[in-house]
């Protein structure tokens, strides 16, 4: 029969890679706790409409990259493109923005259906981090600083820092215009996708990476010069908390984001050991969102880190997550023995919590067991024959040593344990 396979872009994560998952979550975790910043957990399907209000109906994504679906009962459902808009729906109809500000994050998949290549897929997995109901650039760089912590915290280097500031809704307007008309002067020079982008999206032209268009995107008025009053010391103050902080940054002034909710402060942060997706995480500040989709009018600021570009640079730059080996496997030889096995195992995890213990199953001879429990990786073979089952004792014999085999008392595994392996 014709065998079934996953969908493309859509990938597995082994158990060989899942011990670098959990280094980066277990890190994540720690270190937003460290800022106090609480987890939250939206539904992966959202009303269509959200995203098409968020996002904005012109972007790559709403235009060509959801998974919408009609449910059973006609509405149009949509597997999330990201998770920013489930945040800020969650907040307004929870009312969790009535107490002043919140601080959330959120990990999980995402859905886009881009052509796949290398680090970048159909289902992926974001960190993302959410401040809502903060005006200034304080909770911007504090943004920033968590995710450099991250890095350090992570072993990570030559992770470089781009920030840049679009300005707000009405500076952004009379930008656009003047985007328009520069770029609009210059048509015949354009591709396809800009042009398309002329009439509805012009910001996204700055985003293009066809070698063609270089030169022109580097002449077109940048956002940054265009600022409003307000968000150019807003942007002022963010570089000076940086500064302040001792995080290096470059203002990269084409730097645009490609969802539209995006006012003020945008960044990215980026690698080069990763090839064609270079960007390990994004973000920036969303003013007008919260109102936009029905709440009170509330500033808000957030970023989105893409967790398998991570995964693979923890692997580029050799970081070696924790053995997720176990620390022993018992081996049962003989009908009593065999019958006790199951038992004395839930006994010694009862004496040793945080052991790693394998117990062994299924046939062969003793010696093909214990080839099993070497293959297993673990540093003991814990051993119990009939002798030992009628006497309370287990052999114990350390796989990665010459050192002979030991016998001690069932009671005192616990005690063995904790000052081998997990002291
Ligand atoms: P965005 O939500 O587009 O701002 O993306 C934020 C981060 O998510 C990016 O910097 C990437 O690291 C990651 N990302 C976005 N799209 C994909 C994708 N299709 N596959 C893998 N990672 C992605």
């Amino acid at each position: 029969m014709k065998t079934i396979k996953a969908i493309r872009g859509m990938n597995d994560i082994s158990p060989a890679e899942v011990s670098y998952w959990q280094l980066f979550e277990d890190t994540a975790r720690s270190v937003l706790a460290a800022y106090g910043y609480q987890e939250m957990r939206p539904p992966i399907v959202e009303r269509t409409e959200l995203f098409q209000r968020s996002v904005g109906e012109s972007t790559d994504i709403v235009e060509k990259e959801m998974y919408t679906f009609e449910d059973r009962s006609g509405d149009s459902l949509t597997l999330r493109p990201e998770c920013t808009a489930s945040c800020v729906r969650a907040a307004v109809e929870h009312g969790w923005l009535r107490g002043g500000g919140v601080r959330i994050w959120h990990i999980g998949p995402m859905f886009r259906y881009e052509r796949p290549q290398k680090g970048r897929y159909r289902q992926f997995h974001q960190l993302d981090v959410e401040a809502l109901g903060f005006p200034g650039p304080d909770v911007d760089a504090e943004l920033i600083l968590i995710s450099a912590r991250l890095w350090k915290r992570l072993g990570l280097k030559n992770i470089r820092l781009e920030i840049n500031s679009l300005g707000a809704r009405d500076a952004q307007a009379a930008y656009r215009q003047t985007l328009v008309d520069y770029f609009g002067a210059h048509r015949e020079a354009l591709d396809e996708d800009s042009l398309r982008r002329l009439g509805s999206n012009p910001l996204r032209i700055l985003d293009s990476k066809n070698p063609e268009l270089q030169a022109l995107i580097t002449d077109a008025p940048a956002p940054v010069d265009h600022l409003d009053a307000q968000s150019a010391d807003h942007f002022e103050g963010l570089k000076r908390a940086l500064r302040e902080a001792g995080v290096a940054f470059e203002v990269n002034k084409r730097l645009v984001r490609g969802l539209d909710y995006y006012t003020g402060t945008v960044f990215e942060w980026l690698t080069d050991e990763l090839g064609a997706q270079n960007a390990v995480c994004g973000g920036g500040r969303y003013d007008g969102l919260i109102e936009e989709i029905g709440g009170p009018a509330t500033p808000a600021t957030g970023f989105a880190l893409g967790i398998e570009r991570l995964v693979e640079l923890l692997k580029v730059q050799q970081v070696v997550p924790m053995e997720a080996s176990p620390h022993a496997y018992l081996v049962a030889v003989g009908d009593r023995a065999g019958q006790l096995a199951l038992a004395l195992a839930e006994r010694i995890r009862d004496q040793s919590p945080g052991l790693r213990l394998l117990v062994d199953a299924g046939k062969g001879s003793f010696k093909a067991k214990l080839k099993r429990a070497d293959r297993s990786s673990a540093r003991f073979a814990l051993i119990i024959g009939d002798s030992e089952a009628e006497a309370g004792t287990v052999g114990v014999k350390d796989l990665r040593s010459n050192h002979p085999q030991t016998t001690i008392a069932q009671t005192e595994i616990g005690g063995f344990f904790h000052q081998q392996v997990l002291n």
